[in-house]
């Protein structure tokens, strides 16, 4: 009798190897096509000066929300913002949308009227139209799928691998928020599942719970650094934490990096939560994600430009490729910098 052979299971890859070993066969086949998989979104040439860019990003229940906390109103903003937000880590200007949803019979018109004015609202706020997608049924829970399509101009346009040794990495507004916002609603709703009675102490949280529920794709630091005439070197938005995007870039650029962990812009608010829940704010700004922030090199020139602006913080500088990956703290001392991110499989 012939011996089955052993399927592998999808965890012994992470998410980013299944990525690369489902599309290695793929070659771009088309002139057209000047970037596919690999970037925050596919560089397409429309003309002999413009790039159109695309992206998609799928959230599903359960996965990356939970309705328990998840007002459907925010998710519909966030799931644009999230999506907005790959076009501003290309250096590009977000223009329209698709709107993919399958629902189960669980969700009443009025549940889904609620995601579509947060649709509508991002939409105002980022400039974008929504110009079509797709609508089906599932069986248990809701996801939504948004593919975005955005403008650049081809020489304006960031990929994560133009990061050059002596640049300096820069992090836009503070980190770790997102993370611990999620953690302060699912503690929340344990006590509330304990407790139907206990009403759910927000108090005093709003801004954790705004990053994590509602944010904001940073359109306005792309416009920032035009003014600025700063054009980064490589660039990505932080989606699954710090350190996994430190890495991303590295890895694209072929180079190294010393991140000074005391230079990670970390809000009061942010901090003091994690000390409440017995966690180090640095590793929740590290390993935490859902931030949206960009992350981005300049070359060291371009320092004068950047020095003092209030959204924008240099956090460490990137090095030969032998050199290491590393976090290096107050003393001096290295440690080599690892990705938790976030693991869904
Ligand atoms: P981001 O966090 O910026 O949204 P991802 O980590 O989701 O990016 O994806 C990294 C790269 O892999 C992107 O270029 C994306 O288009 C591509 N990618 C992700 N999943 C798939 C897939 N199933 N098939 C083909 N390409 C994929
Ligand atoms: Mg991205």
């Amino acid at each position: 009798m012939e011996e089955s052979k052993k399927l592998s299971d999808i965890k012994d890859f992470g998410e980013f190897a299944l990525i690369d070993h489902l599309t290695k066969n793929f070659s771009l086949k088309n002139a057209s096509s000047s970037f596919g998989v690999g970037d925050d979104a596919a560089v397409i040439s429309i003309s002999e000066t413009e790039v159109c860019l695309l992206s998609t990003d799928m959230l599903v229940e359960g996965v990356h929300f939970d309705l328990m906390y998840t007002p459907m109103k925010h998710l519909g903003y966030k799931s644009v913002s999230v999506n907005v937000s790959d076009i501003c880590a290309m250096n590009g200007i977000a223009e329209q949308i698709t709107v993919s949803i399958a629902v189960s019979s669980r969700f009443s018109t009025e549940a889904l009227e609620e995601l579509y004015s947060g649709i509508h609202l991002a939409c105002e706020n980022f400039k974008v139209d929504l110009v079509g997608g797709d609508t089906t049924t599932s069986i248990s829970g809701l996801t939504i799928s948004i593919s975005v399509l955005g403008r650049a101009q081809k020489e304006n346009v960031v990929y994560r691998s133009g990061a050059k040794e002596f640049d300096l990495l820069v992090v836009t507004g503070d980190l770790g928020a997102a993370y611990l916002g999620l953690q302060l609603l699912e503690r929340e709703k344990d006590v509330f599942k304990a407790n139907a009675q206990i009403q759910p102490d927000l108090d005093g949280h709003d801004y954790i719970i705004e990053r994590q529920l509602k944010p904001e794709a940073r359109i306005d630091v792309i416009g920032f650094l035009k003014e600025l005439g700063v054009q980064p070197t490589a660039m990505i938005d932080v989606s699954d934490g710090l350190a996994s995007e430190i890495l991303h870039i590295c890895k694209a650029s072929k180079v190294g990096c010393h991140l000074y962990d005391e230079k990670i812009p970390i809000d009061t608010k942010t901090s003091m939560t994690a000390i409440e829940f017995n966690m180090d704010p640095t590793t929740c700004a590290l390993n935490g994600g859902e931030d949206y922030e960009l992350l981005f090199t300049i070359k060291q020139e371009d320092f004068e430009k950047i020095k003092g602006n209030p959204h924008m913080t240099v956090i460490g500088h990137i090095t030969d490729e032998k050199e290491g990956i590393y976090l290096v703290d107050k003393n001096g001392s290295a440690l080599t910098l690892k990705a938790q991110g976030w693991k869904h499989f």
